[in-house]
């Protein structure tokens, strides 16, 4: 080895100590995937290299046949992977391999339980990349430069895994790097050409470029040649390049796992060349399980770009709405320049027929996967069905066929679980019914009590119910599904339309008159508060409700509008008062203005409490109440 120069001795960054001791302790069932990572890591090495010499043809330094490989020493337990690719410098060398820059890691971290079991199933949604060559190495050394620098500028980075690593500068000939692993005892088994052909033939077929194996030399020992002899192994042709039919589901799944980084497979994918007018190949996956940072603002989202199999950019996000950020995969063009940048992506109107045709290949996978493996559509909608949701208000053209892909808690599944479709609920729809009822709510425990739903379980009227932060937005933009309109049940006056009868409806303007007296005296008494008094045809149960304006905003809206701080135009709930019940009844007849008073207003903050909502002065509800119990014990 070279003399090494400007010798360093660095800290791993805390999260990379943590990722380390849990990937070590996690992953021992799985560790042949250490080849797979590192693999992969050299492909998009090399896949850089190209990038980058499009425009500076001299970074190839006269060796543009790039390719990977993987060595073993039985004697000394190691195992050697060499690919010339465009390597690192120093300073690249410290960043990439002495920290994780994924924003919000250490969070992630900090979440993790402990219990190995679970943790190991965490970690796949983080990616594991180059320290899982820790698995099986007590020891790892990479020797590297990059692509244009001198000799004199190449690097030696070494560790033993355990919080610590050292830099040096050494000479380096060759650009590229090469990762020695010193195989930890018990892990000798990898120190094999047989082995490591078969981890190769099992996760990395699908590289684009040729991995090579010395030759197995079955003779004498005297007889082995001095250099070996080379053998590519794996198929090395770009995956989406080949027909269709001639692909096996094993190999689609390891290669969503090289461009995704994520560690299980995904849930289903959609393999399509397109010819005509514009010409490409996609491939694109629907991931089983939602990453870490998908809610992260620079979190990486997008498809890896590739012009005429030249890979041009990662994390490419013009080419999907941002409600399918979760999809992976990739997309090679035969239209656009090979020079394209991000800016020229932004405004090419290629761009947006792509676009908008990969988003109806998203859109008609999702389908397909809702209607054969219902299972796995729940999986999916589990992980992603939050973001799904974000659909309707940005892309008005398919908000038809995204609410055909949403799922909803109802009255119809008391599990509370999402999985009613708008299909099951209009294949369910009473006769007479032509509305679509639903109510929003902070959590499906208030919602499934609230006395607005009093009259539907009377009449046996499907009622969806929806509780994610984003519901009450969602339904601003989703105003119809299949020629039917929506209606939030706790909004406005309640009208059933055909599924009141005349007597119903009769029934309701006598008692509306019959009560007017009543209804003129809560006005009075609650005064401010409230924006109207009426007779309420909404219960059967309680004594009365709060119902929000038709075009006020809901109670989660307002909530989220607060929360950040933005100031919410005053709105007044409707109180509405159920004739039949018996406290109602007790308040028609009292003739104590003061009590009456007073039991008005516990019945107004009873209902605004059934609401979800706090109430604006606690202390008098108690007072009231408490002066009312009282007296009824006296
Ligand atoms: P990821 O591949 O998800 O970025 P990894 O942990 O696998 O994460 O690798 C970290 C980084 O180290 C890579 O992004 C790359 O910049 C650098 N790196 C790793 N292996 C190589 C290699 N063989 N050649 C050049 N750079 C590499
Ligand atoms: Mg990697």
């Amino acid at each position: 080895m070279s003399v090494e120069t400007q010798k360093q001795t660095l800290g791993f960054q805390t999260e990379v100590k943590q990722l380390l001791h849990l990937m070590i302790h996690s992953l021992y069932s799985n560790k042949e995937i250490f080849l797979r990572e590192l693999i992969s890591n050299a492909s998009d090495a090399a896949d850089k290299l190209r990038f980058e010499a499009l425009a500076k043809p001299e970074l190839l330094e006269g060796g543009a046949e790039l390719k990977i490989r993987v060595s073993f020493d039985k004697d000394a337990r190691t195992v050697t992977l060499e690919d010339n690719g465009i390597g690192m410098s120093r300073d690249e060398v410290i960043t990439h391999l002495g920290t994780i820059a994924k924003s919000g890691t250490a969070d992630f971290l900090k979440n993790l339980s402990g219990d190995q079991k679970k943790d190991s199933h965490l970690i796949g949604q983080f990616g594991v990349g180059f320290y899982s060559a820790f698995i099986v190495a007590d020891q790892v050394d990479v020797y590297t430069r990059r692509a244009g620098l001198p000799a004199s500028e190449g690097v030696h980075w070494s560790s033993k895994g355990e919080g610590e690593f050292e830099v040096a500068n050494i000479d380096k000939p060759e650009r590229g790097t090469r990762i020695v692993l010193h195989l930890k005892s018990g892990e000798e088994e990898f120190a094999d050409g047989w082995r490591l052909r078969n981890v190769i033939k099992k996760y990395s077929d699908h590289i684009a470029l040729p991995i090579e194996l010395p030759k197995e030399h079955l003779g004498e020992e005297k007889d082995k040649p001095a250099e070996p002899e080379w053998e590519t192994v794996n198929r090395a042709s770009a995956l989406w390049t080949r027909p269709r039919s001639e692909i096996k589901d094993e190999e689609y799944q390891e290669f969503y796992k090289h461009v995704s980084h994520d560690f299980d497979n995904p849930l289903s994918w959609s393999h399509n060349k397109v010819e005509g007018k514009l010409e490409y190949t996609s491939l694109l996956y629907v991931p089983g399980r939602a990453p870490f940072d998908l809610y992260h603002r620079e979190a990486p989202r997008g498809l890896k770009l590739y012009v005429q199999r030249v890979f041009i950019m990662d994390q490419a996000d013009e080419f999907l709405p941002l409600y399918l950020r979760f999809v992976k995969g990739v997309i090679d063009s035969n239209d656009l320049s090979l020079n394209v940048s991000r800016e020229i992506l932004q405004k090419d109107p290629v761009i947006d027929s792509m676009k908008s045709a990969l988003t109806k290949r998203v859109l008609d996978m999702l389908e397909k996967l809702a209607k054969d493996k219902p299972e796995d559509y729940k999986t999916f909608w589990k992980a992603f069905g939050q973001v799904l949701k974000e659909g309707p208000a940005e892309d008005f053209t398919n908000r038809e066929k995204i609410a055909g892909l949403l799922r909803f808690a109802s009255t119809s599944d008391a599990g509370g679980e999402q999985s009613v479709s708008l299909a099951d609920y209009v294949g369910r729809m009473k006769e007479g019914q032509d509305k679509l009822y639903y109510l929003t709510g902070e959590s499906y425990a208030q919602v499934r009590n609230s006395p607005h739903l009093e009259v539907f379980r009377k009449k046996g009227i499907e009622v969806l119910l929806l509780t994610d932060r984003i519901d009450e937005w969602l339904m601003s933009y989703l105003t119809e599904f299949d020629g039917k309109q929506f209606v939030d049940v706790a909004r406005g006056d309640l009208d059933l339309g055909k599924l009141d009868t005349e007597e119903d409806k009769k029934a309701q303007e006598e008692i509306a008159k019959a009560k007017e007296g009543l209804v003129e005296r809560l006005k009075a008494v609650l005064g401010e508060q409230v924006a109207e008094v009426r007779v309420s045809h909404r219960l059967t149960d309680s004594p009365a409700i709060l119902a929000i304006g038709e075009q006020d905003l809901g109670l989660q809206m307002r909530q989220i509008l607060e929360a950040s701080g933005q100031k919410v135009p005053e709105s007044k709930p409707i109180f509405e008062i159920n004739p039949q019940h018996p406290l109602i009844e007790k308040l028609d007849a009292e003739q104590d203005e003061d009590r009456f008073g007073d039991l008005s207003h516990i019945l107004f903050d009873q209902a605004a409490l059934a609401a979800g909502d706090s109430l604006k002065d606690p202390a008098a509800y108690v007072q009231r109440l408490n002066k009312l119990l009282v007296e009824m014990s006296a």
